[in-house]
């Protein structure tokens, strides 16, 4: 008898963007007249750089003819790409990556999802609270949880991201194997310093864990003392795998390119204790259930390295971040803690009333979507986040709205 995998009903339904959309067709149901603006779901608005099209179309044309045609490029990604990425993401910044560590890919929500494969089914998942939702539910779906219960999985360690810790998790009471971390974090946007980030990896290297460092969010960091790449830190190449995105960096969320790093000498055990090397287990892995990106969005990818793409993308990530300085600014100015925004798209702010209530107050009062922070997991009850991704003039009108509401 065939059976399903049972894990899939344990998830807790997609319900934060549906329960979401739902309740913005409801009131636009109910007020056809009435302008929704839109400041919720963590999407780009702007087109891709200039730079980027011009190589997209120039490699769609070489597709044109047999000469120039390309069929499966290297699983790994075209080493035009990978080179670039690795002198100018790590080796400018002094972290020692190389191109044949990077592995080129469609997304980091599936790589961060898919990494788990690799690890043995009976370790233990350290998840931020709140969290990205991918790594929990992926979690889930590998059987790696147990029930669903008060809010939480249980066989999952749960990191709380308070305003206590300034929204940084402390390091787990309890030994944990894989760690899921996100900085600049989404949803709270918040950053990590040198020395924290310095303390989670010498707790991996301690506990023979291993850190799954989600960067992709990179490209918003202005403050030069927060580090960019976990490989900044003095032996994280031992202890950490880490994701990055074209997504946000450079608009490519409908185009899908990006990347994963697994340093060579990045380590997980066996049964009997003896090391094992993990980049030729993703290696394996990837070449066996992931066939590429292709060359014309590899190219496109590469134009954000050259000299007009990387002004270009400044310019399209200084265009959000002066949307998030304003929610920052307006939001303040209620009187409301908040914290993101500054290296960061999204502002996390403490409502000071349950999530969903707050939520529909600025659906129904400003006619403005934000995301409930509860969605994001238990400690984010209480919270909202705030999206700068949309115009400046949308975001200027949503903060008027918003003042309106609640002054
Ligand atoms: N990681 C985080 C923390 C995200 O917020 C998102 C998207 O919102 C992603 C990964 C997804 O990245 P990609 O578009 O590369 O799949």
């Amino acid at each position: 008898m065939i059976r399903v995998n049972e894990n899939y009903f344990k998830l807790q339904a997609s319900y934060l963007f549906s329960e979401i959309a739902k309740r913005v067709s409801d009131f636009q149901a109910a007020h056809a007249d009435k302008d929704i603006i839109k400041l919720g779901i963590g999407d780009v608005t702007r087109a891709l750089p200039r730079a980027c099209i011009d190589a997209l179309h120039k490699a769609v044309d070489e597709m044109g003819h047999d000469r120039t045609f390309r069929g499966y490029g290297p699983e790994q990604g075209y080493l035009f790409l990978r080179e670039k990425i690795a002198a100018a993401d790590f080796q400018a910044r002094g972290a020692d990556v190389s191109a044949d560590e990077i592995f080129i890919s469609d997304g980091t929500k599936c790589d961060s999802s898919n990494i788990q494969e690799i690890f043995d089914a009976g370790i233990k998942i350290a998840i931020p609270d709140p969290v990205y939702p991918v790594y929990l539910d992926a979690s889930v779906m590998a059987g790696r949880t147990g029930k669903f219960q008060n809010g939480r999985f249980e066989g999952i360690c749960y990191m709380a991201s308070n305003r206590e810790n300034n929204f940084i998790p402390d390091l787990p009471a309890e030994p944990v194997d894989l760690i899921y971390l996100c900085f600049p974090n989404n949803p709270t946007g918040a950053t990590i310093s040198r020395e924290l980030l310095q303390s989670w990896v010498d707790y991996a290297r301690e506990n023979k864990a291993v850190i799954l460092y989600d960067a992709a969010y990179e490209a918003f960091i202005q403050d030069d003392g927060v580090p960019r790449s976990i490989y900044e830190i003095p032996n994280a190449r031992e202890v950490a795998i880490e994701f990055r995105s074209f997504s946000k960096t450079a608009g490519f969320t409908g185009t899908r390119c990006a990347y994963t790093v697994v340093p060579k000498n990045c380590v997980a055990f066996d049964g009997e204790g003896t090391r094992h090397a993990l980049h030729p287990l993703w290696n394996r892995r990837h070449c066996t259930k992931f066939n590429g990106v292709s060359y014309p969005v590899q190219r496109a990818a590469e134009a954000v390295y050259s000299d007009e793409g990387a002004v270009q993308v400044k310019e399209l990530v200084g265009y959000y971040l002066k949307n998030a300085a304003l929610i920052r600014q307006e939001i303040t100015g209620l009187g409301l803690d908040c914290i993101g925004g500054q290296n960061s798209p999204y502002v996390w702010i403490d409502g000071k009333m349950d999530s969903w209530d707050f939520f529909d107050l600025l659906l129904n009062r400003a006619g403005v979507v934000c995301t409930p922070g509860s969605g994001f997991g238990k400690c984010g009850h209480g919270y909202i986040r705030i999206s700068a991704f949309n115009s400046f003039e949308n975001v200027r009108r949503a903060m008027a709205r918003i003042r309106e509401t609640l002054t």
